[in-house]
Order: structure tokens, then sequence, then C-alpha cells
């Protein structure tokens, strides 16, 4: 009951709901009352009881056209007076976490608003009624209104950052993969000739040099091969350069299967080669250039459709065992005096001194 001391602003109180000994909801009431007093004179209270189903249609007709959440009016128990849910629908649920946040926050403030894991609750205490009123999104409901829009809107902007983050990670890989394959492959060219697949010329320069300071120091014998192919014009002329480059390739890879891993071959021109062979022998070298000229010249090769032809090479063969001169420029330039020798002398041939042919 109220009193005139317990209700200064003399408004409508809202009592909360009577003690419910029926289970039954609609036999609950919720009461109304105002104080009536005039002139200091206390007449007493103005009560009115209104059913639960009473109270729902009010909160139905206060809450018209809003459709986004549910409306929930509450008692100062907690205990659900009435709800917006339609007739069909069940009302939601608080949880035990969200109802204990509720009465904390209540405590502090005449409204509010808590975020929790799956939903959105705002809540405002009302005047002269002794309860809360509540408005519920759940997540899963609130993807129809505007708390579903932004949430789809920032899940969408998420997984677009995210694709371009992904994007931008993948980009950056294959640029890395890139530059270091570019980066290799620079590397190998500096190095070796791309058709086939020998040092080049500086690369070999290079290598012969060390090769021969090594075995000047270990005094080693070291010896060269100069290799040129003989009228390699002609299957350039008759089969066009395409099947030049493939006789080039071929005779390159039938030179290094003669040598072993610790010699040094290398293409010093168009159609000329060059082997360095550490610890070999004059002897030796003249051996190994015999081998090769033989591999080379010993079947016929596919130069063009069904075209094959016997192709065959000169070789000269200088060492430094001859008079114990450790110059690679020397050491070559004599092999090539050999190799033109051996190219005057009938070509298919190892010329291995300034005045023989083997
Ligand atoms: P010789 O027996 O006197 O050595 O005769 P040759 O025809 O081999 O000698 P020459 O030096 O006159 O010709 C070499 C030819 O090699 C000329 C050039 O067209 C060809 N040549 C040079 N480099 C390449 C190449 O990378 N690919 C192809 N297909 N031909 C090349
Ligand atoms: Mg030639
Ligand atoms: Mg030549």
């Amino acid at each position: 009951m109220q009193s005139q001391r317990n209700n200064p602003g003399r408004g409508i109180r809202w009592n909360t709901l009577q003690e419910a000994d029926s289970a039954a909801t609609e036999a609950q009431k919720v009461t109304a009352s105002v104080p009536i007093d005039v002139d200091q004179y206390w007449f007493g209270v103005l009560a009115m009881d209104f059913s639960v189903s009473e109270m729902k249609n009010f909160l139905l007709s206060a809450v018209e056209g809003e459709r986004e959440g549910e409306y929930q009016l509450y008692d100062s128990r907690m205990r659900l007076i009435a709800t917006s849910a339609g007739a069909d629908d069940y009302p939601l649920r608080l949880t035990v976490r969200e109802e204990a946040q509720l009465a904390n926050d209540f405590g502090y403030d005449n409204r509010g608003g808590i975020r929790l894991v799956t939903s959105y609750i705002s809540w405002e205490k009302l005047r002269n009624f002794d309860g809360v009123l509540l408005r519920i999104h759940r997540l899963h409901e609130g993807v129809r209104g505007d708390f579903g829009t932004i949430t789809i809107a920032l899940a969408l902007v998420w997984m677009l950052f995210t694709a371009m983050l992904l994007f931008s990670w993948w980009v950056i890989r294959r640029m890395v993969a890139n530059m270091a394959g570019l980066q290799e492959s620079l590397q190998w060219r500096a190095w070796y000739d791309a058709l086939t697949r020998l040092y080049n010329r500086g690369a070999l320069f290079e290598r012969a040099l060390d090769a021969v300071q090594e075995c000047k120091q270990k005094q080693l014998p070291i010896s060269i091969i100069q290799i040129d192919l003989d009228h390699f014009k002609r299957i350039n002329d008759e089969y066009g350069h395409q099947a030049g480059d493939r006789v080039l390739s071929h005779a390159a890879s039938l030179i290094s299967s003669k040598i072993r891993d610790t010699d040094i071959a290398g293409r010093v021109g168009g159609e000329e080669f060059c082997v360095v062979l550490p610890g070999a022998s004059r002897e030796t070298a003249m051996e190994i250039a015999e081998r090769i000229r033989n591999r080379i010249n010993m079947r016929e090769i596919l130069v063009g459709k069904g075209a094959t032809m016997r192709i065959s090479a000169s070789l000269g063969v200088s060492s430094s065992d001859e008079n114990g001169h450790y110059d690679f420029e020397l050491l070559q330039s004599v092999a090539d005096r050999r190799l033109y020798q051996a190219k005057q002398e009938g070509r298919n041939r190892v010329c291995a001194s300034d005045t023989s042919t083997l």
C-alpha cells in the first residue's frame, strides 16, 4: 500500500505482481495505485488491479510498430510480467549470466545496455513502476534488423579484409619465390651457357686460372684440350640454325660424358669448346681428347626431319708438363695452334704437339 510519505511524486504507482499462489499466469495481477490527499488531508489510496493479459495488451500497444527485438516487462524481483512476443512465439528467456549482469547494472543507473555473446539487452526502469522494461536483441534474430545489418556489414568488411590479407600474403609469397628463382637463374646464367649447359667463356677462364694456380702449388700437371666442330657452318646452312643448336648441345653432352667431375668444360666460342684437366699429364689428355673425338664421330645424329649426319671435331692438346709453364692463356694458345694444325691436316683428329698428329 502507498502512503503520502512514500509517494512524494503523487503519481500513479504500479505495484509488482501480487503473490502468485496460482500457477496460472492469467490469475496474477499488477496493482496500480494513486494516493488521494487534499490540503494535507489524507483520504487514502485508490488502487486498481490489472491482469497479466491486460498488461500484455498494454505493452503490445505501447511498442506497436517496433518490430526489432522483444520487449519484456519485469517486476522488481525479475519475474516476467508481460512480453511483446506473439502468442505463437516463446518469450526469450534470460540466462543466469544475463540476469546477474542486469541485477548488477540496475544498482547504478536507471537505464543502460549490456552486450553479451549472443544478444544485446537495453533496459530502462519505469517511473512509478517497481520493475524494469527490457528490449532484447538476440543475434540470430538481429540479422533481420539494424543490428543484423551492422553485424552483416561488419562481417563482410572483416571477410574482405581477411581476403585482402590472404591475397597480399599470396602475392608476396609468389614474388619472393619468383625473385628467388630469378636470382638463381641469373646466378646460373652468370656461370653457364644456356644452350650447352657448360661453363661460359668467362666462368671457364676464372675456374681455369684457379685450377692452374692449384696445380702449380701442388706441382701437378695440368692439360688443356681445345675443340672445334668441323664444317659446322654447313649444318646451319643445310638444316637451319635450330638444327645447328641441337648439334651443339649434343656435342657438349658428349664432351661432358667423357670427363671427370673435377675437370672443367666450357663453351668458349660459337662451336668451340675448351676442357681443362687438372692433374692430367699430356698423355692422359691425349687419350681423353681421342675419346672425345671418337665419341663425337661415332654415329650419325638426327639433324632434321628424317635427316641424319655424322659430325666430327678437331682437337688441340697442350700440357704444363711439356715445359713446366703454368700459364693458362699460354697453354690455351698452344692448344689453339694445335687445333688449327689438326684442321690443316684434314680435320677429325687430335693434335698434341707442334709437329706430329695422333
Ligand atoms: P671449320 O671446320 O673450319 O671449323 O668450319 P666451320 O664451318 O665449323 O667454321 P666457321 O668458324 O667458319 O663456322 C662456325 C659457324 O658456327 C659460324 C656460325 O654461323 C656458327 N655458329 C656460331 N655460334 C652458333 C650458335 O650458337 N648456334 C648455331 N646454330 N650456329 C652457330
Ligand atoms: Mg668449326
Ligand atoms: Mg670455329
